[in-house]
């Protein structure tokens, strides 16, 4: 189980900026010669060693200028019913507006932790005058500086200290957690209806002991898992779903309680931002990823189709193109217990464990097939190589001089690991160290 953590607020107060300020800028991992324009608005955060997702709710609003509008209203209901920890957002220099109280009035209404950011407090002045926003009736005021940063390492190290559990990586039960995520409409609910109505299936419902999530177990073909947080895919009908920043909130919060997840891609519309932004999200949790390209029976395709678009996916994915794509039809039945079998597959991968004797045979005779470049003058040695005890999969070698290494030497050693041990779909971490 992991957090997420909202902004909310009113329009230029500063939102997206300490969004940006908060979220690692690495993570997109994918960069600007892929083609895929960035519209990311939610995104991993780290801080005293826990994790959490930040969303900034103001990405999902379009031309709210000056009114309370009936959009931020559901942005904001939604925000609070599905985040776990609220950032209020007001602007030190403009004091406490009408729409302000009007969105206190909405967030008070949520039994949640609420963090009144006080930001473009960027002078001490501004800063004694930030006690002002007490009377919008919450405990903890925090000014900051969302363009300079100041303030900010207090208010994480607040939210850290409290609000924020620690996370073992794992999903809530003893079993495999499986999460159907993706955009809206690429085919999540049908996919599940496929699995669940399959006669095999041996299906108990679980409430969820966090959150309003239900869990079902399902068993098939002797393959046991559970399927994680369903409930938000299938009550979609009662709830107001098609705002795309619910099923945001549903996918981030179903991916951080699973183990694997599926990132279902809409084949008709080919592999877009959204689809990236999930599965570096996911990487970034250390899940396990498959990606299923639905929809397959609407794609004119002749033999090499899918090789093509797998191709061009994994050139988006840059160093994440170890994840299994599999082009699938729900509609038509077609692969989707492949998919589920695969995930078991990854979910295996991410606890593999591999024999220190064959890690080494294996990897110390690629090294010296291709070792790494001198630097300097100064020959690289790697001598032995282990699997630390890690819960997904990490490696460590050892070397004499381990800052030498580069990215690209990492990369070729990471190719390796995968081709000679069963690693697809599976987060794999090398480190170097000296003895
Ligand atoms: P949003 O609509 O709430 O997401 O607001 P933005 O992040 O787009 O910021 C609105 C404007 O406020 C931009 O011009 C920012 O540069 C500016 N801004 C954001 N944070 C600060 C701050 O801490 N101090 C000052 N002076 N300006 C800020
Ligand atoms: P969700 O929003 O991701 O849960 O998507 P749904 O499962 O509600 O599906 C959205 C639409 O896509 C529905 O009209 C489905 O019938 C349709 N759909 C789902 N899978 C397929 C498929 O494999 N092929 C085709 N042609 N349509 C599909």
């Amino acid at each position: 189980m992991a957090d997420i953590v909202a902004i909310v607020g009113r329009p230029n107060v500063g939102k997206s900026t300490l969004f940006n300020r908060l979220v690692e800028k690495k993570q997109a991992i994918m960069d600007d010669k892929s083609g895929v324009t960035r519209d990311r608005h939610y995104g991993y955060s780290e801080w005293n060693g826990k994790h959490f997702t930040v969303i900034d709710t103001g990405g999902y609003v379009k031309d709210s200028d000056d009114i309370f509008e009936k959009e931020i209203c559901v942005q904001v209901e939604v925000a609070i019913r599905e985040a776990s920890v609220i950032f209020f957002m007001v602007d030190a220099r403009e004091g406490i507006t009408d729409q302000d109280k009007e969105f206190a009035n909405v967030i008070r209404k949520a039994n949640k932790p609420v963090y009144v950011v006080v930001n473009k407090a960027d002078s001490s002045t501004l800063i004694h005058a930030s006690g002002e926003f007490y009377s919008l009736g919450f405990d903890l005021v925090f000014p900051v500086s969302s363009v300079s940063g100041s303030g900010t390492g207090e208010i994480l190290d607040d939210l850290t200290a409290h609000y924020i559990a620690e996370d073992s990586g794992e999903s809530a039960g003893d079993l495999p957690g499986i999460a159907i995520i993706g955009k809206p409409n690429v085919g999540k609910s049908s996919l599940l209806n496929a699995l669940l109505g399959e006669e095999r299936s041996i299906v108990t419902e679980i409430a969820g002991t966090t959150r309003d999530s239900i869990n079902t177990r399902y068993n098939l073909f002797g393959k046991d898992f559970m399927l994680v947080d369903t409930a938000g895919v299938r009550k979609r009908a009662k709830v107001k779903e098609d705002i795309e920043f619910y099923s945001v909130m549903r996918s981030i919060k179903a991916l951080q309680d699973s183990d694997v997840v599926l990132v279902m891609v809409d084949a008709t519309q080919g592999f877009e931002s959204q689809d990236m932004n999930l599965i570096t999200l996911a990487h970034r949790y250390k899940k396990g990823i498959v990606t299923l390209v639905n929809k397959w029976d609407l794609v004119q395709k002749d033999t090499k189709t899918a090789d093509t678009l797998k191709k061009e996916i994994n050139e988006k994915l840059g160093p994440l193109d170890f994840i299994p794509i599999l082009f699938i039809s729900v509609l038509q039945k077609q692969r989707i217990f492949q998919a589920v079998e695969k995930a078991m597959e990854v979910y295996e991968n991410l606890h593999r464990r591999i024999p220190t004797s064959e890690l080494n045979d294996v990897m110390l005779g690629v090294i010296k097939d291709y070792p790494p470049p001198a630097i300097k003058g100064k020959y690289i040695k790697i001598k032995y190589i282990t699997q630390l005890p890690t819960r997904t999969p990490t490696i460590a070698f050892f070397c004499n001089l381990p800052q030498y290494i580069n990215t690209s030497y990492q990369r070729y050693l990471e190719n390796k690991l995968r081709e000679n041990f069963s690693l697809a779909g599976a987060p794999v971490k090398l480190i170097f160290r000296t003895k």
